[in-house]
């Protein structure tokens, strides 16, 4: 049986026509596909796509997270259906349901506060001068500030369900 989804548009509102995947199994198993698929709950007659697409409550599904937005799926999949696109916005409706995975508030954080998406060590800068690079400028604290008050990104956040 197809899968029937429907997903948010770049405006934010509900995509009208609705897509449909046929369960081939294409873009989580042809070879350098999803690397998901690596995690041993999966397999070639259940995909980490259908855990995403198949379920009521995928936006409470935890595996969503799994996903890295990388887009070997919409590139393989002989059928257009970008399930990507579906995963990403099962992503947003967890978040503004409060569902976040630890490891994005964790990451939201780091770059809120520093301005980088990884901790920066002194190592980053030895290997910079080693290269001849510049030294990196400060971060835009301010507006990256501005950003999360604005969004209340903090503030979804400090309510987010675990
Ligand atoms: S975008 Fe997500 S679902 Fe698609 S191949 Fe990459 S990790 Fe897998
Ligand atoms: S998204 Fe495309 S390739 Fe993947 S299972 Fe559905 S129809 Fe097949």
């Amino acid at each position: 049986m197809a899968i029937r989804a429907v997903y948010r548009d770049d405006e934010g509102g509900r995509s009208g026509a609705a897509e449909i995947c046929l369960k081939c199994g294409v873009c989580c198993n042809v070879a350098h596909s999803c690397h998901v698929m690596n995690d041993h709950r999966f397999n070639p007659r259940y995909t980490f796509v259908y855990d995403c697409l198949a379920s009521d409550k995928g936006a409470s599904n935890p595996n969503i997270w799994l996903c890295v937005s990388c887009h070997k799926c919409e590139e393989t999949c002989p059928y257009e259906v970008s399930p990507v696109h579906f995963i990403e916005s099962l992503k947003r409706d967890a978040f503004d349901a409060g569902w976040v995975h630890q490891t994005i508030r964790t990451e939201v954080n780091q770059i809120v506060t520093t301005g980088f998406a990884f901790p920066l060590t002194g190592a980053t800068e030895r290997q910079r001068q080693t290269l001849n690079l510049r030294s990196l400028p400060p971060p835009p604290l301010a507006d990256l500030t501005k950003i999360a008050d604005k969004t209340h990104i903090a503030e979804k956040l400090r309510e987010a369900k675990q």
